[in-house]
């Protein structure tokens, strides 16, 4: 009988259990969706990060190995310790593809270092030493408003920003060096990944041990007037929620005039390197033209990338899309 009582016990039991599942699977089918609380998203500042661009620009080339680069060094640490908690600065030296070594700095900033749960907002911040696309002056160095200034001008000012509030999440600003010293197109012998010298060192050997963010987002390229931003084929391998989420941020502010939903070749950038070494799912916003036969700008790699080509409309698309983005993010 004991055994038979105990039989229908367990037996009472599994029904209630059973029931309980039930219950409980029922009740998950009709969840809605979580929605995260309505969060107030600020307004991104294009003025601030376009003048953080012009004074880039103020210091001339930024080519590794200049005394615009070691000035403006000086002028992004004290801007990004303005902004952040921490700033540490990654120096070391790399070979480039002409055979010369040369000293490099990233240059990372950080709002509460303490926490483990991070994301990862970057930009390179050096400028090419030729102009290789340039129908003139092709051996002198290009002042890079566009290519090496307006991603650190965005960047600049999403950390002013977020630096005000309270995430609930670490955020890291990366600004790399030594990405726009990579080898001329038929400059023999190849060099294999002589672009992103910066941010592969950083992937190999990043600032803090086991460091690991959520996601990346980098910008290159984001201050050209009427740019579009296409959905990078890179950026779509590694990280395609990320970039479509990214574009229905932007969709949803009214921005699909910069923002456009179609997908394009995969190119060599930070995020690559960030990918593909520190396993950190990262896009880039990058610029993509139709009308030239590399699909950058009419500007790229040339003299004509200067303050003339930044435009506000486009840096305040990619800042308010990116901040709108992030805020919801980390709150
Ligand atoms: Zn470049």
């Amino acid at each position: 009988m004991a055994q038979v009582g105990v039989k229908h016990k367990s037996f009472f039991i599994s029904i209630f259990i059973l029931a309980f599942l039930a219950a409980c699977q029922t009740e998950v089918k009709e969840k809605p969706a979580v929605i995260k609380p309505t969060v107030d998203v600020p307004q991104f500042n294009a003025d601030s990060a376009y003048s953080y661009i012009a004074q880039q620009v103020a210091f001339g080339p930024r080519a590794l190995g200049t005394k615009g680069h070691e000035e403006c060094a000086e002028y992004l640490i004290d801007k990004m310790s303005a902004f952040t908690d921490t700033v540490i600065v990654q120096r070391g030296s790399v070979k480039t593809y002409d055979g010369k070594v040369h000293a490099f700095q990233n240059i990372i900033g950080s709002i509460k270092p303490e926490l483990n749960n991070r994301i990862l907002i970057c930009a390179h911040w050096d400028t090419r030493p030729i102009a290789d696309h340039d129908t003139k002056r092709r051996d002198e160095p290009i002042l890079g408003a566009n290519d090496g200034g307006s991603g650190v001008g965005v960047v600049l000012e999403l950390a002013r920003q977020l630096n005000t509030m309270d995430p609930k999440m670490g955020v890291d600003f990366i600004l790399f060096d030594a990405e726009d010293y990579g080898q001329p197109d038929g400059y023999r012998p190849y060099m294999e990944n002589s672009y992103c010298l910066g941010s592969q060192y950083w992937s190999n050997t990043p600032h803090v041990e086991r460091y690991y963010a959520r996601f990346g987002i980098l910008l290159d390229m984001v201050g050209a007037e009427n740019a579009k931003f296409t959905m990078e084929g890179t950026s779509m391998q590694f990280a395609p929620t990320l970039m479509k989420d990214i574009w229905n941020t932007a969709s949803a502010l009214g921005y699909s005039g910069h923002f456009v939903s179609k997908r394009t070749k995969s190119i060599v950038d930070d995020h690559l390197y960030i990918n593909q070494i520190a396993g950190i799912p990262t896009i880039d916003i990058i610029e993509y033209s139709e009308s030239t036969p590399t699909n950058f700008g009419h500007y790229w790699h040339t003299h004509k990338d200067n303050m003339d080509i930044i435009d506000r409309t486009t840096l305040k698309a990619v800042g308010q899309t990116v901040l709108t983005y992030v805020v919801q993010e980390i709150h």
